[in-house]
């Protein structure tokens, strides 16, 4: 008997390359990308492709672990380092509004900031920038909630905590607390999102009338 052996097999064919953040060794390494083409064949041997390719997958250089190539948009480094320029710009600027709720500026203000700036930020508070976040706090009339907005969902309960009690070391560094700081406070609570009763054992701690209105 005379039998033509005919049939078609997946053949790969890599179509890039590059680094890639690969979720399986959890850190950046080089990728492949491959395309995975059927092709017809002749007594096993591939004699061309049938039609585009039927799949695309990216393949770990380091543990070849396969992944659908949408893996390639994930960046939890950049996504981190965007966060954390966003809470740094937006700590800096709860800060200065705290202290200028008041009305004044002096310099333990300035200088609790720049502390407690360097504890948020790990890094040093330009002095020259000073002046000038000082006068963007100054014309910034958006409410506390708008220029967290997008910024505090994205903390957890520590980065919380330490936005509210830097802003809390702010008001207190000219050495009185008035009424309207400790609006300016409940609204920042309100803005972080904070539980109430978190918000006001932190409050309580340090001595801040705490907050009794419900929210709205
Ligand atoms: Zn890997």
């Amino acid at each position: 008997m005379f039998f033509i052996v005919w049939g078609s097999r997946g053949r790969n064919k890599e179509i890039g390359a590059g680094e890639f953040y690969c979720p399986d060794c959890g850190d950046y390494r080089a990728y492949k990308k491959i395309a995975v083409t059927r092709w017809f064949t002749l007594y096993w041997i591939p004699l061309f492709p049938m039609g585009k390719p039927v799949g695309e997958y990216v393949e770990c250089g380091a543990c070849k672990s396969t992944f659908n190539e949408r893996v390639l948009e994930m960046d939890p480094k950049a996504a981190a380092e965007k966060f954390e320029a966003a809470f740094s710009i937006a700590a800096k600027r709860v800060m200065f509004k705290m202290a200028l709720a008041d009305g004044e500026i002096d310099q333990s203000e300035i200088d609790t900031i720049t502390q407690a700036f360097a504890n948020i930020a790990k890094r040093e508070i330009d002095p020259a920038d000073i002046a000038a976040e000082l006068e963007a706090a100054k014309s910034d009339t958006r409410p506390v909630a708008e220029y967290l907005r997008g910024v505090a969902a994205g903390m957890n309960d520590t980065g919380k905590e330490l936005v509210l009690r830097s802003a809390i070391a702010v008001a207190k560094a000219d050495g009185h607390i008035d009424d309207t700081e400790v609006v300016e406070m409940h609204e920042l609570a309100f803005a972080l999102d904070f539980p109430k009763a978190y918000a006001n054992g932190i409050f309580m701690e340090e001595g801040i009338q705490p907050i009794t209105k419900q929210r709205g």
